[in-house]
């Protein structure tokens, strides 16, 4: 067997996305697009969600989309596009979040050059100050020129995006704000757009709490992988909390002191001046997974007596002294993972990825 790996439970997965599926649908919202980003648009992934019965796959990089074409369900790119890769977007991803008037114009010629069309879903900014229009005069002005210049795109749908710079918690009146954008297209041009996303997984803790007519979408990550909405960071009824474990492998487990014994300290491997608590002789291991891998702060032991101690590009220490077991080269340490380190496991090369079902 080969270490460090992941486990990704797709079961537990596939039944996280069914219930969201379901409240959402219990609650007035037609869709719910899974966003895929989290473990970089795996296929084998992706497809537990598809089971699950989501509507779209969203990601924020082409490169993820290209690893889900295998997938019927209509793609989003999420991340509003580069100039540099409109060809690709039009190519790849069946939508695009927009919020520039040259990025669209673009998309629109690319759409045109390989005789296609192209939705666009336009982003408003509500106070989160990332991606979005923030004027309604430069709205309605993208607006127009989706609908009567360039042919070759259609007007999908009108989004926001929360909670993500601006640490805005979304509420009911932010929300109607969104709803009234969308109000706003077909009162001027007596136009329906079809998708009103009202945002990610800091937007579900709302789903059947408030009246969100209007919203018929939104886009989840976070809470499909791990179960916790991310307004309040609570984990949801009903939901597996833990889909993902990371197994890593000990290379060296020894009794050593718990402060360098000399006095002439610099700076470590990242160039910081660490900290020693004293704490005598204890029993250390070291794992063969390190921050290129992942962060330490975002490892919990599965073992509840393990101290996580430091870490450098390729090794992670542990004080294993109060372990439940008398820790060998050799054994495998298991950790909870959070938001942060299931995205960096993913991404690491050097980490095996492991479906169980
Ligand atoms: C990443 C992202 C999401 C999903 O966010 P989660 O908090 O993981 O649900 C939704 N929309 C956009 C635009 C994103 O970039």
């Amino acid at each position: 067997m080969r270490y460090p790996r992941m486990t990704i439970n797709t079961k537990q997965l596939e039944e996280n996305a069914r219930t969201l599926k379901n409240l959402l649908q219990e609650n007035g919202i037609e869709t719910l697009a899974a966003v895929t980003k989290v473990y970089c648009g795996n296929p084998e992934v992706a497809a537990a969600v598809v089971r699950g019965g989501v509507d779209y796959l969203a990601d924020s990089r082409i490169q993820n989309l290209v690893r889900l074409q295998e997938f019927e369900l209509p793609k989003i790119l999420m991340r509003i596009p580069m100039l540099s890769e409109v060809d690709d977007v039009v190519k790849y991803a069946d939508i695009s979040f927009n919020s520039e008037i040259a990025t669209l114009k673009a998309l629109n010629e690319a759409a045109e050059k390989a005789g296609k069309n192209h939705k666009v879903v336009l982003m408003v900014d509500l106070g989160d100050l990332r991606e979005g229009f923030y004027k309604e005069e430069h709205f309605y002005e993208a607006v127009e020129l989706v609908l009567n210049e360039y042919k070759n795109l259609t007007l999908h749908g009108v989004g926001v995006n929360l909670t993500c710079y601006g640490a805005v918690i979304p509420k009911k009146y932010i929300l109607d704000e969104l709803v009234a954008y969308a109000k706003g297209i077909e009162e001027r041009y007596g136009y329906k757009v079809e998708m009103v996303s009202g945002g990610n997984s800091s937007s579900v803790y709302l789903v059947g709490k408030e009246d969100l007519s209007g919203i018929n979408n939104l886009r989840l990550g976070e809470v499909m992988v791990l179960g916790t909405e991310s307004a309040y960071g609570e984990l949801m009824e009903g939901l597996h909390p833990d889909v993902w474990t990371l197994e890593a492998q000990i290379i060296e487990c020894k009794e050593k002191p718990s402060v360098p014994p000399h006095e002439d300290l610099g700076r470590d491997a990242f160039g910081r001046k660490p900290h020693f608590d004293d704490l005598g002789v204890r029993k250390r291991a070291i794992i063969a997974v390190g921050k290129q891998d992942v962060d330490i702060e975002h490892l919990v032991p599965h073992d509840e007596g393990l101290r996580m101690l430091g870490q450098s590009s390729d090794h992670t220490i542990v004080d294993v002294t109060d372990g439940e077991k008398d820790y060998q080269v050799g054994d495998v340490l298991k950790f909870h993972l959070d938001y942060v380190s299931v995205l960096s496991l993913n991404t690491s090369e050097y980490v095996e990825k492991v479906i169980e079902s």
